[in-house]
């Protein structure tokens, strides 16, 4: 028997705020969190297109470049990789910096410097949890699916335009993709009738998940072999882990954002209540929690000074060694899942 979806309770977002910040202004700087997922890029291309919609100036500048699955999205190429000499003015010259799908500053990494110092109005746009008091107006709600998702709510609740293919693509990738392709909590029946109303715009739900998960290289397949062969069970083989080094990068010629999901297949072992996996960076190293049920493993990522969702959250950890500190994490996530398993 499938478990009950409990009905979420939805706080009010400030719509009607928003929409006059939009109506208000003219340039807008849009940015979203290091390592973008298809949510990420997808509201970051849905909020510009949804600009010039209402002949707004926006601009889209990430810390990292596009993960080339998720290049398809950006198909009129206008995400822009962080260039301080280059982009710095833009952060006191527009009128309006926006942050998509993140709450804490420390997320734009080599942006945030520059984000903080500016004294243009900043506003925020995420459905994570414990957000930071890094902007003047914050339009969130963790009970959303998806920033596509508010994105979406926005739209339709201000009827500020009306939806259309160039909106509703991507969109519709940043619910699937945050909904685990509408397998997570979220996945709710209002969430299927919006993803309805999407397709009747002529979204093609065969193409988009054929363009971010059919299209991977072989050096991504050959990493995920070595990092499901580096699997380790603790805990009563209630945690599962697994660790990809520097080494498996360089020799597989693999990129990080290759290693989007992986952590993933740890939680499809029967049994398994938390699946952690160790990526080894050039400067330091990060950790991808993920849960099953109600173990809230942003409260362990928090341990670390990371955070995210219930059942997915992330730490980094800046110029430490990752060999040295996995103990410490495996036995912290021990502790953890002792404390949150009991009666
Ligand atoms: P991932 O494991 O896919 O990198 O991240 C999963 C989720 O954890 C993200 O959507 C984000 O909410 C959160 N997350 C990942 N890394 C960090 C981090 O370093 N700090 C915080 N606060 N959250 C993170
Ligand atoms: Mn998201």
């Amino acid at each position: 028997m499938g478990l009950a979806r409990k009905p979420l309770l939805l706080l009010m977002i400030d719509f009607q705020k928003l929409a006059e910040i939009l109506t208000n202004n003219k340039t807008f700087l849009i940015t979203t969190h290091v390592n973008p997922d298809a949510d990420a890029i997808g509201s970051e291309v849905a909020f510009y297109q949804l600009l010039r919609m209402l002949g707004k100036e926006g601009k889209i500048i990430n810390h990292s470049a596009t993960p080339y699955n998720l290049q398809f999205l950006d198909s009129d190429s206008v995400v822009e990789k962080y260039d301080a000499a280059f982009h710095s003015t833009l952060f006191d010259s527009s009128d309006v910096l926006v942050a998509l799908d993140f709450n804490r500053a420390d997320r734009m990494v080599s942006m945030q410097k520059a984000f903080s110092d500016s004294k243009q109005v900043k506003i925020c746009i995420d459905h994570h949890q414990n957000p930071e008091d890094f902007v003047n107006y914050q339009f969130i709600d963790s009970s959303y699916s998806a920033t596509g998702h508010i994105l979406y709510d926005f739209i339709k609740k201000t009827d500020i335009v009306k939806i259309n293919k160039v909106l509703a693509a991507p969109l519709y990738a940043a619910m699937m993709t945050d909904t685990g392709s509408f397998r997570f909590e979220r996945t709710t029946a209002t969430l299927h009738r919006i993803i309805a109303e999407l397709l009747d715009t002529g979204v093609n739900p065969t193409e988009i998940y054929n363009q971010l998960y059919d299209e991977s290289k072989l050096s991504k397949i050959k990493l995920l072999g070595r990092c499901i062969n580096s699997l380790q069970l603790i805990a009563g083989k209630q945690i599962g882990y697994m660790i990809i080094t520097q080494k498996d990068f360089s020799e597989l010629e693999a990129l990080e954002s290759d290693t989007e999901n992986f952590v993933n297949f740890i939680l499809s072992i029967q049994g398994v209540k938390i699946g952690m996996l160790f990526i080894e960076l050039k400067n330091g190293f990060k950790v991808s929690f993920r849960s099953k049920g109600n173990i809230p493993v942003n409260k362990l990522a928090g341990v670390f000074g990371g955070g995210g969702h219930t059942n997915a959250s992330g730490a980094r950890f800046k110029d430490s060694q990752m060999k040295d500190m996995i103990p410490k994490i495996l036995s912290e996530a021990e502790k953890f899942i002792n404390k949150n398993t009991k009666g």
